[in-house]
């Protein structure tokens, strides 16, 4: 077997990705190739082809996202705040390396800039040349592509955009930071007077603690505030979590002049229905 790296085995000449972050639960893919395998300066990046996801992102061994689905979750976290935003010209991007969200983003005319900040250049470059399926081999050139860390990035702005999506890695690593309130702050500060920030805010079923503190966060800043979720097979639980704030009009998606979108999951229906939460969140993060 070649070099790879130790969640990667191979039994009965078949090769099993395990992802092993987590203490308790183990995920296991059936895989038919690794297509590409580099360690960066930040990260180990691999994409590999699985049996039944199609091809995956793979981030020191936690998979990011799939051809199979990996649609679901970008069209959520980028339409919910464009839809709710009455007329969105500058979007900000913090990681997203797979380039999903930042295609979504192109689906709007009315965009001038979307700004994409990601601290890993090989998440890009290998998403755009081996998973197209996500990245949709992105030539935007309303799409600027900045290699830097989001916290640093956001320090120097202000008044500047109109929604950013904060499409980051589980909290641990390069990621940690972005959980955290001096950055929901910094970004505040970078939103103009009508802005609405999105971030993915992990698992209701496993990481309650992460969608409460988020949401914590948020509300101390925007003027409202609101928890979303979609199902998404890759992610352990399935079921996933978007927080939203807006400096501007409240959250009301049956209100807004909804703008037509080719996309393959959201549509006016899941916008609106999405902020309808399961009677165990509505107790942890109710939306009122
Ligand atoms: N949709 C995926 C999920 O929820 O698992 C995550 C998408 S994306 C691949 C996450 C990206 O965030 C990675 O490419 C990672 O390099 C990037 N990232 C992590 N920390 C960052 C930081 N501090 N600044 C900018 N990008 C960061």
């Amino acid at each position: 077997m070649a070099n790879y790296p130790s969640w990667i085995e191979e039994k009965d000449e078949v090769l099993w990705l395990t992802e092993d972050d987590r203490e308790h639960l183990q995920i296991s893919y059936r895989l038919k190739k690794v297509i590409f395998s580099e360690q960066s300066p930040i990260q180990h990046v691999m994409i590999v082809e699985s049996d039944d996801f199609g091809r995956m992102l793979v981030l020191d061994g936690v998979v990011q996202t799939t051809a199979m689905d990996g649609y679901i979750y970008n069209e959520m976290i980028t339409h919910v705040p464009l839809q709710l935003h009455p007329n969105p010209k500058n979007v900000l991007i913090i990681g997203g390396g797979d380039c999903g969200a930042a295609r979504e983003a192109t689906k709007y005319p009315s965009l001038t800039q979307i700004d994409m900040v990601e601290i890993d250049e090989l998440v890009v470059k290998a998403c755009k040349e081996h998973l197209q399926e996500v990245s949709g081999n992105l030539h935007d050139p309303r799409v600027n592509f900045i290699f830097t860390d989001g916290l640093a990035f956001v320090q120097e702005k202000e008044d500047a955009y109109d929604v950013i999506i904060v499409d980051s890695s589980d909290p641990v690593g390069p990621a940690e930071a972005l959980f955290e309130y001096d950055f929901y702050q910094n970004l505040h500060k970078a939103l103009k007077k009508d802005g609405i920030l999105v971030c993915q805010s992990q698992s209701p079923i496993f990481q309650q603690a992460i969608v409460k503190q988020t949401r914590t966060h948020f509300e101390k800043l925007f003027t409202d505030t609101k928890t979303y979720t979609a199902i998404v097979p890759t992610y352990p639980g399935g079921m996933w979590s978007f927080t939203i704030g807006t400096k501007g009009n409240p959250i009301e998606p049956g209100r807004v002049h909804f703008k037509n979108v080719d996309t393959n999951y959201f549509n006016q229906g899941v916008f609106e229905s999405c902020f309808t939460l399961p009677e165990f969140l509505k107790r942890l993060v109710p939306n009122h």
